[in-house]
């Protein structure tokens, strides 16, 4: 079955207040703020309430996260027996899951262990010993654990496959196929995507009973994205148009992206030397040092970040005004994802494109 869903037209059919679950999460939930649900959000929360097997077709930003968060934890309160997976591709996006399950979890007693690279072993272990029933992590370190005998997954009935898409644009393919593997056999998935190609379609189809499909992608990119582009003749001039811009009143948060880990750097020291503040996010940083920015530049603390594709994958930071794409991007797809970045919860945001006269 598969429901496709006009976003500009979607009327909600259901208020949070509405649905059947656990009260303590409904409140949460309402505390958060969430009010009406999403598109993605009212057609999903009652088909996972129903136990049944979902693929949401979302990019970040429609509230995915949300709508996968509430039937999962439900179940986990309502059973005292269910186990649930969370498998993101990033390390940012299974912080900011997990920080979501928290939230509309508060009070509850869950909590889920966070099993990410580039952070050590020790309190992993720690945490795994108490018999976590949610365990939210990327696919390598997952699977490190399995390995090593210190995660078991037998008895995990419901499972959670974020940004598939990307998941195996990062050659995570073999990994997730042998995570699925050691789920117990009678179980719940959701799988969320926000593009369906051959590759995600074969996965899912493997790992999926009698899935119902949910897609809510409508245009190509998010209409709340006013799309514009900047020209320029030299490298010179660049870097002087780039500057010009950031002084503009309105340009207030903004996500730069740029090439390699090399370019990133460079023009992170560039734009400082000018005297932005400004920080950067690329897969030459330790897990710490991501952290960190990424928290600067949620507190506001910086207000430009210059990132690549990849280190930015998933990050929700909300007032985010403006995404400059100083390189262009290597697929329609990665402009997309990085489109996507402003003009979240409703508000307008603004992507400028650079491009050689
Ligand atoms: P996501 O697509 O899950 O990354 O969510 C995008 C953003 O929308 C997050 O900042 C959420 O906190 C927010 N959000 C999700 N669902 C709702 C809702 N029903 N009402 C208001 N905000 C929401």
């Amino acid at each position: 079955a598969v429901v496709t869903l006009e976003v500009d037209q979607y009327v909600p059919t259901h208020k949070f207040a509405d649905f059947e679950v656990n009260d303590l999460l409904k409140q949460n939930i309402i505390n958060k703020g969430y009010e009406t649900p999403s598109p993605i959000q009212d057609q999903t929360i009652p088909l996972g309430l129903e136990g049944k097997d979902v693929i949401g077709i979302a990019n970040t930003g429609t509230g995915k996260t949300a709508a996968f968060a509430l039937p999962v934890l439900h179940k986990l309160m309502n059973n005292q027996h269910s186990k649930a997976l969370i498998i993101a591709p990033t390390r940012e996006l299974a912080q900011q899951i997990e920080e979501e399950f928290r939230s509309i979890a508060k009070g509850s007693g869950l909590s889920g262990v966070l099993l990410i690279g580039g952070t050590p072993m020790g309190p992993q272990l720690r945490d795994l010993r108490s018999k976590p029933r949610v365990v939210i992590g990327t696919p390598g370190r997952i699977k490190d654990h399995l390995e090593r005998g210190t995660l078991h997954l037998n008895t995990f009935d419901q499972v959670v496959l974020d940004e598939v898409d990307r998941m195996l644009d990062m050659g995570f393919l073999p990994d997730v196929r042998f995570i699925l593997g050691e789920l117990k056999e009678d179980r719940q998935s959701f799988f969320f995507s926000a593009t369906m190609d051959a590759p995600v379609r074969t996965l899912i189809q493997t790992f999926s009973k009698d899935p119902v499909m949910v897609s809510v992608k409508t245009g190509d990119t998010s209409d709340n994205v006013d799309q514009n582009v900047v020209h320029y003749t030299s490298k010179e001039d660049k870097i002087e148009k780039l500057h010009d811009v950031l002084l503009k009143d309105e340009v207030e948060k903004v996500i730069i992206f740029d090439e390699t880990q090399r370019n990133v750097e460079r023009l992170m020291q560039e734009l400082v030397s000018r005297g932005f503040a400004t920080d950067a996010i690329h897969g030459g940083k330790s897990q710490g040092q991501r952290q960190r920015a990424l928290k600067r530049f949620k507190e506001t603390e910086i207000d430009i970040l210059v990132a690549t594709d990849v280190a930015a994958r998933g990050i929700d930071v909300k007032d985010i005004t403006h995404v400059i794409n100083y390189a262009i991007p290597q697929t329609y797809e990665d402009y997309t994802h990085r489109v996507g970045r402003a003009g979240r919860a409703g508000k307008t945001g603004h992507a400028l494109t650079f491009i050689v006269k």
